[in-house]
């Protein structure tokens, strides 16, 4: 019935400008982490399509007006797109939610009948940070792609790259093979994570959190300009920040992690604690900078005496006695989770 045959061939075009046309030959492999937006992005590219014309066949949505759009923002889509974006890539629907985190059920848009999608300018949670270029390169992925992460910069440890959410001028990707004081901190910190758990998080945070308010006063600190220079950076930058002043803040860390492991806390070793990261700052080059406050803030959220297996906990070591106020959950930012406002 050749009629039928016909009308099948006109109703397909028809659903092509609304719906998925067809498949991609090649699957685009996906990067862990990554965001919705920067997986659409390069799809519409595999598909030999501008990002605007392939959301076209994901739903309907406002249509985005920067092309720069995948680094800026994220894709939000609800069920019936999320169908669509599975087709076009060629995957089932449940395996892009395993992929992407932003296509898990808890960040679908409400109602189940027309695909539609949105492209707010905000990750609803986190940031969007440009990937490692080796990192992608790994998985076959050549053009920039963009990763959810809790914080506005990240470290690729394998790779020794720094990158963050930067939009604007200067490098994406930084290398830090001439930083090698940067890269032995993130390694220490991951260790105190690994062996602390949540504690180790936490006073990683209080220490970023704390040299980072030292930064704000005086950015100009020498070493921190050295390192900014090192890697093409602008000094007193605020994105050049978390780079720069990572070895002082688990170098704190670690002053903190000594306070916490000690088995009394009276007034005296609280003094001799302060005065000692003091002269810690000196040595630094932050002489002129008064750390007092921050440092006798932290000491109240963690002036709760050791636990009651103090000498159990002590034994184990992996016990600490951190008095945090709030709790953070287990995927927040370092400004989340750490104690200090
Ligand atoms: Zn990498």
């Amino acid at each position: 019935m050749a009629w039928v045959d016909g009308m099948g061939d006109a109703m397909a075009d028809r659903a092509g400008v609304w719906g998925p046309q067809r498949r991609l030959r090649n699957s685009v492999p996906h990067l862990a982490g990554e965001s919705t937006g920067s997986f659409a992005n390069r799809l519409a590219h595999a598909h030999g399509l501008e990002l605007g014309a392939f959301l076209d066949r994901v739903g309907t949505g406002r249509q985005p007006v920067n092309p720069r759009l995948p680094s800026l923002a994220e894709l939000y889509v609800n069920r019936a797109a999320l169908d669509n974006l599975a087709v076009l890539s060629g995957r089932t629907p449940h395996q892009l939610q395993l992929a992407l985190p932003n296509l898990q059920e808890r960040f679908l848009l409400s109602g189940d009948d027309a695909a539609r999608w949105q492209w707010p300018f905000e990750a609803r949670e986190g940031h969007v940070v440009r990937c490692c270029d080796l990192c992608a390169g790994a998985r076959g992925v050549d053009e920039a792609a963009w990763l959810l992460w809790p914080d506005q910069w990240r470290v690729c440890l394998r790779h020794r790259r720094f990158t963050d959410d930067h939009r604007g001028q200067g490098p994406s990707v930084i290398r830090l093979d001439g930083l090698e004081e940067v890269v032995r901190a993130h390694t220490e910190r991951l260790r105190l994570e690994r062996r602390f758990g949540t504690a180790g998080t936490e006073l990683f945070a209080d220490g970023f959190q704390v040299v980072a308010r030292w930064w704000a006063r005086m950015p100009s600190m020498w070493s921190w300009t050295q390192r900014a220079w090192q890697v093409g950076l602008e000094a007193q930058e605020l994105r050049t920040a978390p780079l720069v002043i990572y070895p002082e803040a688990i170098q704190l860390a670690r002053e903190m992690l000594r306070y916490e492991q000690r088995a009394e806390n009276t007034r005296a070793v609280r003094a001799a604690w302060v005065e000692e990261v003091q002269q810690l700052m000196a040595g630094w080059g932050l002489e002129e900078v008064d750390g007092w406050s921050e440092l006798v803030q932290w000491l109240d959220h963690h002036s709760s005496p050791a636990p009651a297996s103090s000498a159990a906990g002590r034994r184990r070591r992996r016990e600490l006695a951190v008095g945090h106020s709030q709790l953070a959950g287990p995927s927040g930012s370092l400004r989340e989770r750490s104690c200090m406002e």
